[in-house]
């Protein structure tokens, strides 16, 4: 095939950029360390923390793949010890997707805790009308994914190592 055809043939094929998932993002159980009235912040990331620091970005769609300005997204993990805090806010925050439907979230690799192998919580509502999707977030590559009871790969992020710590990625995609 010469370099014209090959032109043609992705000029012809449908848009579909990276940051849009292919499938919408499974629900998955709250679990019992939620706390509403977390404060507005992108980075929970504080010195003294312990984990390893994690950079996680990417987009909310709604089901049709269009991005969502001024979603609420709202965040919550252990530590790199697997230590939630019960009392405070620490690794706890809420924020809105940019006009762009971008969100960046700067925290710690979590730990797992007694049988649960590492992960995210979150909450996403393309608006306040809209139903909340709960779910939780997936490291790769840890043994312990295989005996966790709600792992599932499609939870994933995409995981990189950068100059100091990870960075990471998430593309949401809402039913509602
Ligand atoms: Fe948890």
């Amino acid at each position: 095939m010469d370099n014209n055809k090959v032109a043609n043939r992705s000029a012809e094929a449908p848009l579909s950029p990276s940051f849009v998932a292919s499938k919408t993002t499974p629900e998955l159980e709250e679990g019992p360390y939620y706390k509403s009235g977390s404060p507005k912040k992108t980075r929970l990331y504080q010195k003294g923390i312990p984990g390893e620091p994690l950079t996680l970005t990417g987009y909310v769609s709604d089901h049709t793949g269009k991005t969502i300005a001024h979603a609420w997204m709202d965040f919550w993990q252990a530590n790199g010890n697997g230590e939630y805090d019960n009392s405070g806010y620490t690794l706890r925050g809420h924020q809105y997707t940019d006009e762009t439907g971008k969100y960046i979230l700067q925290t710690v690799l979590p730990g797992g805790y007694s049988v649960r192998t590492p992960h995210i919580h979150v909450k996403v509502r393309a608006n306040d009308d809209a139903p909340v999707l709960t779910t939780q977030l997936f490291i790769p590559g840890l043994a312990s994914n295989k005996t966790d009871f709600l792992y599932r790969d499609d939870l994933q992020i995409q995981l990189k190592d950068a100059r100091k710590g990870k960075t990471a990625t998430f593309n949401f995609k809402l039913k509602h």
